[in-house]
């Protein structure tokens, strides 16, 4: 008779580590870190315990009361190699639990799946990255260079509290020559192929306030021309317009990848083809029979590598015109890293041997990561957070979304791949960590 014990007992250390890596995971998730407010110092704290009782020192630092991030290192035996840190945020994106189907921090098991908000964005990796490191400590294994894990805040909001004040106030923690983050290592359906996207360039930002005024009067006489009609003229045109189209290098890289051109690339490229522009908050108006003076939104413009603030903006002015006055709030440039990288290389043919007949792809964010502030240290940055997928799974509309749930089969997968990459590239032999 077979008792639970005796089941645990047969595991392989390999098993063991998996289910370890899950139970953790799972953990992270039940973990509110909605950000706002943030309160990432529950992961921090959940993390540096686990990385004490293994006997390894982390660091918590803070931009502000509750945001900790949290770095840990284990020394290489060659310190002249520049470090391989694994990057993971631990704050995720709000949820509305009355349109989820399982509660959005429960980290329930169903359909096969861990369900909860971050369990693809991304505490998975956070887990796979604590995993990994105690791991090694454990094993009392030492890689060729230095192995970092960095857990921070913020990156929903912008990584002010974050990424950013890492790298600029603590760059000493972070300095790394290349970093392991978010986006990238998933299965990809296209044109009856699978393929792996890793990431190795993300578009910058340009966020603007854009402002018309005219002259203000009473409700009760209208006219056709006010601060708000034109704010709506504006917008119209701004949602009609077509950027100027540019095969910029990484995104050649990809259509070399993938047999695409400019022509015959889908929809899903067409925000890597260009500058875009999105309005996100209107506002105009105070009392319900004023006609303001003004109106602005804001505008969430996103940059292609090669552009910088000045030619956004006049981008931009060639469709609004000379009327509206435009307010820089933010802007980061577009940020890219070579694909000519002993690790690029060592990724790309693990994912292929993982999934064979699968081809892996460089591909550009339109969105933004930590890692635009990590290349500022000279990193480069892959986005390579595994996880094996079946075709049927609407994996992009689960970031951020409703019902946000990763296959624990394809999380296993995704750990067994990531773990080969990194133990690889640190020169360290797999057996030897779980034999
Ligand atoms: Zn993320």
């Amino acid at each position: 008779m077979a008792a639970p014990s005796s089941s645990i007992a047969l595991r392989t250390p390999w098993e063991a580590f998996e289910r370890r890596t899950l139970d953790w995971f799972r953990d992270l998730v039940r973990l509110d870190t909605s950000n706002p407010p943030g309160n990432e110092r529950l992961v921090a704290d959940y993390l540096a315990a686990r990385l004490e009782a293994a006997g390894i020192d982390a660091a918590c630092v803070e931009a502000a009361p509750g945001r900790t991030n949290l770095i840990a290192r284990l020394r290489g035996h060659r310190p002249e190699l520049p470090p391989l840190m694994l990057a993971s945020h631990t704050d995720v994106v709000p949820a509305e639990p009355q349109r989820w189907t399982r509660a959005p921090f429960g980290a329930e098991i169903a359909d096969g799946c861990v369900w909860g908000r971050g369990a693809i964005d991304m505490k998975a990796k956070c887990a796979m990255d604590l995993a990994l490191l105690i791991a090694l400590r454990r094993a009392g294994l030492v890689g060729d260079r230095d192995v970092i894990v960095a857990a921070t805040a913020d990156e929903e909001s912008g990584s002010q509290f974050g990424a950013q004040f890492l790298v600029e106030r603590h760059p000493e923690l972070v300095r790394a020559g290349f970093v392991l983050n978010e986006v990238g290592g998933f299965t990809m359906y296209l044109g009856g192929r699978r393929f792996y996207p890793i990431q190795i360039a993300e578009k910058g930002f340009v966020t603007v306030r854009m402002t018309v005024a005219a002259a203000p009067g009473h409700g009760s006489i209208p006219r056709p021309t006010t601060a708000i009609t034109r704010m709506a003229e504006l917008i119209t045109r701004i949602a009609h317009a077509q950027m100027r189209v540019q095969v910029t290098p990484p995104l050649r890289r990809t259509f070399a990848a993938l047999g695409l051109t400019r022509d015959t690339a889908t929809a899903l490229f067409r925000p890597m083809l260009s500058n875009t522009v999105t309005p996100t908050i209107v506002s105009a108006g105070y009392k319900d029979n004023v006609i303001p003076g003004e109106a602005s939104v804001i505008l969430d413009g996103r940059t292609l590598p090669g552009e910088d603030v000045a030619s956004f903006l006049a981008e931009l002015r060639s469709i609004v015109g000379q009327e509206p006055t435009l307010e820089v709030l933010k802007s980061a440039p577009a940020s890219e890293s070579s694909i000519d990288t002993p690790l690029y290389r060592l990724i790309a043919a693990r994912i292929e041997a993982a999934d064979p007949g699968a081809a892996a792809v460089p591909w550009m964010l339109p969105g933004a990561t930590d890692s635009k502030f990590y290349t500022r240290l000279g990193a480069a940055c892959y986005g390579f957070s595994p996880v094996k997928l079946g075709p049927m799974t609407p994996f992009g509309s689960l970031y951020h979304g409703n019902d946000e749930r990763l296959p624990i089969d394809g999380f296993y997968w995704g750990l067994k791949l990531y773990t080969e990459v990194v133990l690889s590239f640190l020169g360290i032999n797999f057996d030897s960590v779980f034999e």
